[in-house]
């Protein structure tokens, strides 16, 4: 411990002592003899002016996060405002980002507007299945983070004047995967076609049956095939569209099944995944294998339309379809 003299205050002797002391004390010599002004020592240690206002751990997060979405593709950090001007479509690469339900529809119908049906049915665990967690709990999951109780949106609407039914599923509720209650929207989707006599549209975007169901899901195909032949008899217009993933016991139902089959630009279209492919007939499978492109080359596929010329390439394909009604 020591005593110093304030130069201005001579009056004032004060104590060093504790960190203040610890910190002066290399220069105790100089303090002694000359004396120090003691508020000067102070101001190392005392803040004058207010401290610096960081905003707190949460503001922080609000002001930046989610403003960018980096590009899986290219890796190039895209501001999200100029992402949703471009269709979420990269404008540095093209690729296509997958993209929601209410997005998809709203890209899809004029002015952005639709009428919901079939928004009230949700699935039961008919068969109480437990993987590492209980079917239930997913679909209590799957509603919350998409704010939809199942894995497909029924619309009423109209491309480009023309009314239409479509149905638009949802990749981010359990794999878009196809449960009793898909199939069953699906199939009320076609019946509402049949009876409204409008075109359908059906926009896919789906990981197959949904396991959890067993085969209840693998008998919606035969389901919404069945309905889909008697539109068929009607000679009712009914376009598919299938974008990144379609895949499984939709590609093997439903989403091959339109009057034309059209497709995103590098979507994974395929039944099996490319790695059982391979274990099975053993050879390795050719670049872009089970991508639109590929499907297109080969005959799979009518059409491959980037997301912004799609409307219009329906709006123009239901025009010749409904020989202009
Ligand atoms: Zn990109």
């Amino acid at each position: 411990m020591a005593t110093g003299i304030c130069r201005l205050h001579p009056g004032i002797v004060i104590e060093l002592k504790g960190i203040v002391w610890s910190l002066i004390r290399p220069c105790r010599g100089l303090f002694r003899n000359a004396g120090f002004h003691y508020h000067e020592v102070m101001a190392w240690f005392k803040r004058d002016k207010p401290a610096l206002q960081t905003p707190s751990e949460q503001e922080r997060r609000v002001r930046t996060e989610g403003l960018f979405d980096k590009c899986p593709d290219c890796g190039s950090f895209i501001w999200k405002k100029e992402l949703e001007g471009s269709l979420f479509v990269c404008p540095k690469c093209s690729y296509h980002h997958r993209i929601n339900a209410s997005q998809r529809l709203k890209f899809l119908l004029d002015n952005g507007r639709y009428q919901e049906f079939d928004s009230h049915l949700e699935s039961s665990d008919p068969l109480g299945f437990v993987d590492r967690k209980s079917y239930k709990e997913r679909l209590e999951a799957a509603v919350k983070t998409t704010g939809g109780k199942e894995a497909v949106v029924n619309a009423e609407g109209s491309i480009q004047g023309h009314e239409v039914v479509c149905a638009a599923m949802e990749y981010s509720f359990i794999g878009g995967s196809m449960g009793s209650v898909v199939g069953e929207k699906i199939t009320r989707a076609v019946e509402r076609s049949l009876a409204s006599r409008k075109p359908l549209v059906i926009v896919s975007a789906s990981g197959g049956a949904r396991m959890m169901e067993g085969v209840l899901s693998l008998m919606q195909m035969a389901k919404i095939s069945t309905a889909l032949a008697l539109l068929h008899e009607e000679r009712i217009a009914y376009i598919s569209v299938l974008t990144d993933p379609t895949t499984g016991g939709v590609t093997a139902s439903f989403a091959m099944l339109g009057d034309l089959n059209i497709a995103e630009p590098n979507a994974l279209i395929g039944f099996a995944g490319p790695r059982v492919i391979e274990q099975t007939i053993r050879q390795k499978l050719p670049e872009g294998f089970q991508r639109s492109e590929f499907l297109l080359e080969h005959g799979m596929l009518d059409a491959v339309i980037s997301r912004s010329e799609l409307k219009e390439f329906i709006a123009d394909w239901l025009t010749f379809m409904t020989n202009g009604r």
